[in-house]
């Protein structure tokens, strides 16, 4: 494994290996590596014959009264986690290595970035789908791994790679969880022990939405209720910011549960806001 600090040191390498007839897998991340990041690495390692991870908390993505400067770090354990990954390169540029100058070029994805995350946080996905397009360019021609964990982001990322006709195949991957089905994320650092228990209602409350609605319920109201009721049980757990009952691949808002849905949900649990989705597939 090797790791790159700058971007024409990651192409140099790139170059070569797709002259050498070598397929390559990328996989963004921001650090502070856990088993979910892990999962991907090891698909991109085994799908590809070179795999790129990048290690770059951005900026962008961050409003000014988010979490950045805090956001946990931890270089050494990373790149230990990427190479027992199967990592063969891991790119961990500084900040000005990829914003040499004030950034004014950026990408914006309508309407599927209005919603959810999006409303509450509205500068949040052109951060994101600006570092990736960046990244896109730095990976070329590539299959590029990204987790359901963040729903919205991956559809946001499918669209764009339509809309500007990137060279990549966006690969979904599914959630990793802990042993109490709370999804892995590099926030969960900040729960303590009692509210990492607490968390674990997120998952149970969306894979007890999924029993109801593959009892027969259809009613997107009743299942949002449903959830909304089961969190109010755990005080540690603040009401949600939304509970969000979508068409899977548009996001469109659902009235009534048809086809492939996604129940998508975000709620803070202590200092964290917490995410977390499930998918059913109903007859339309
Ligand atoms: P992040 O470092 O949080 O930006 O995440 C980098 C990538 O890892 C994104 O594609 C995330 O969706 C993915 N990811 C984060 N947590 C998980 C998880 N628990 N399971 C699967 N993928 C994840």
């Amino acid at each position: 494994m090797e790791q790159t600090f700058t971007i024409a040191q990651t192409w140099e390498l790139l170059d070569q290996a797709r002259a050498d007839g070598r397929s390559v897998g990328l996989v963004p991340t921001m650090g502070f590596l856990h088993a979910g990041h892990a999962s991907l690495i090891e698909r991109s390692a085994a799908e590809n014959d070179i795999t790129l991870t990048t290690i770059f908390v951005n900026p962008l993505q961050f409003a000014a009264d988010e979490d950045l400067s805090d956001y946990p770090r931890d270089l050494e354990r990373d790149l230990a986690t990427c190479e027992a990954a199967g990592a063969s390169i891991v790119l961990t540029p500084t900040v000005d290595e990829m914003y040499p100058v004030p950034i004014v070029t950026k990408v914006t994805v309508d309407e599927l970035s209005e919603s959810m995350e999006g409303a509450q946080r509205p500068t949040h996905f052109a951060g994101v789908a600006t570092v990736v397009a960046k990244l896109f360019n730095i990976g070329g021609r590539c299959r590029a791994y990204f987790g359901e964990k963040d729903f919205q982001q991956l559809a946001i990322i499918r669209r764009m790679v339509i809309d500007l006709s990137f060279p990549v195949e966006v690969v979904g991957c599914p959630i990793v969880r802990e042993t109490n089905g709370l999804a892995m994320s590099s926030r969960n650092t900040y729960l303590s022990p009692d509210e990492f228990v607490a968390a674990g209602v997120l998952n149970r409350s969306l894979r007890s939405a999924v029993k109801l609605a593959e009892g027969g319920e259809t009613s997107a109201d009743i299942i949002r209720t449903h959830i909304v009721e089961m969190i109010a049980t755990e005080t540690l757990v603040s009401v949600p910011d939304y509970v969000s009952i979508v068409d899977a691949a548009t996001l469109a808002p659902l009235e009534t549960l048809a086809g492939e849905v996604r129940i998508i949900l975000a709620a803070q649990v202590g200092r964290p806001r917490l995410l977390d989705n499930i998918g059913v597939t109903l007859a339309s």
